[in-house]
């Protein structure tokens, strides 16, 4: 079973394992007095969907499909949770006030489709639209430069490896959000050698 929540309401005994699924830490609370089985951010919207989105209603129907969409290239993320809910009640947390059009009743509905191996409610073979082939920039490494620190390896597995070299090179450019892949494996790289491709 999988249950949504607001991380503001007290936790409950027949609330399972209990997973924050947005990407930011909620405001006010403190991360020692909120009991988690675990933080899946990394199962969260991109934050370039996420801000499109504003939690308009108006856009959740498309909101809905672009997230599956991130999903869908994202499965080793939520593989286990899914695995996890097939026995056991799980609870997903989220922070924002809207209680009909957040990021954790799409991620509920998505999971939901494959506990009961039903077809998926939103069409995924659409065509991307060209705003969300900006979304899915590719990221490459300039291996001329790479001092093979390891970094990048280190922090996105998902999406960096080593070639034979000894060189980083990018194996996987969907396996994390963009913004991980940002903040993890481009802002921390010593030579700054990891770039998108436009
Ligand atoms: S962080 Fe930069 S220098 Fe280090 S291995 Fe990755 S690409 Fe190479």
């Amino acid at each position: 079973m999988i249950r949504i929540k607001r991380v503001y309401d007290p936790h409950e005994p027949d609330d399972g394992h209990r997973f924050l699924v947005d990407r930011l830490w909620p405001r006010g609370i403190k991360k020692e007095s909120l009991s988690l089985d675990g933080w899946l951010k990394e199962m969260a919207p991109s934050t370039v969907l996420r801000n499109w989105f504003g939690h308009d209603p108006a856009k959740w129907e498309e909101f809905c499909r672009r997230y599956t969409v991130e999903l869908e290239a994202n499965s080793k993320a939520w593989r286990p949770l899914l695995e996890t809910a097939r026995t056991q009640t799980i609870t997903l947390l989220f922070g924002a006030h809207d209680m009909e059009c957040n990021n954790a009743v799409a991620l509920r509905s998505f999971l939901e489709a494959r506990l009961s191996d039903s077809p998926l409610t939103v069409d995924t073979t659409k065509p991307l639209s060209r705003e969300e082939k900006t979304m899915q920039k590719n990221v490459w490494v300039d291996q001329d430069v790479c001092i093979s620190c390891g970094l990048c390896v280190e922090n996105v597995p998902d999406v960096f490896r080593f070639t034979d070299s000894g060189k980083a090179e990018v194996f996987d450019p969907a396996g994390a959000p963009e913004e991980t892949i940002q903040a993890e494996a481009i802002d921390v790289c010593p030579v700054s050698c990891i770039h998108w491709k436009e």
